[in-house]
């Protein structure tokens, strides 16, 4: 059905986002996986409050527009992509691992996804709480401290 090395097998669906201006528009051509929301600092400061991120193969992205997009080292692990003319956050993408994260904000409705689990609650931040919204919740040292990724290879 596709030539894609890495698609999800045939649900045919394209996940289409962007930034806010435009000057960065991206395809996800494979089934994202559940949202996660991280209360990382990092993800803090980039994003205003706590990160929502959605994982898939990184060969399943297409950068349809990427005039504006810019990417930040923002450790040693991984970088993140923004675009530099209106800010908007748009990926974190973790060099030694197969896959990479969008934000889950910056796709087009309807995503289709849902959320399922709070990630780093370890590190959120003093200024709220987190009620009990029936999603898992994982500290940065726990197994499924990240976006769920299903490796097509790993079946
Ligand atoms: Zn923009």
């Amino acid at each position: 059905m596709t030539d894609g090395p890495m698609t999800d097998g045939g649900s045919g669906r394209v996940w289409t986002g962007g930034c806010a201006c435009g000057g960065v528009r991206y395809e996800i051509m494979a089934t994202p996986s559940p949202v996660s929301f991280c209360h990382c600092g990092q993800c803090r400061r980039q994003h205003s409050h706590v990160g929502a991120y959605t994982t898939f193969p990184r060969d399943a992205l297409r950068l349809v527009a990427d005039d504006t997009l810019a990417w930040y080292a923002s450790s040693e692990r991984a970088r993140r992509g923004f675009c530099s003319r209106c800010g908007t956050g748009l990926f974190w993408d973790p060099a030694a691992e197969p896959r990479m994260d969008a934000t889950a904000g910056s796709l087009d409705e309807p995503t289709g996804l849902q959320a399922d689990r709070h990630i780093w609650v370890d590190f959120k931040g003093d200024y709220y709480s987190l009620c009990d919204d029936g999603l898992l919740r994982r500290t940065s040292t726990e197994p499924g401290n990240q976006t769920l990724f299903n490796d097509p290879t790993e079946d």
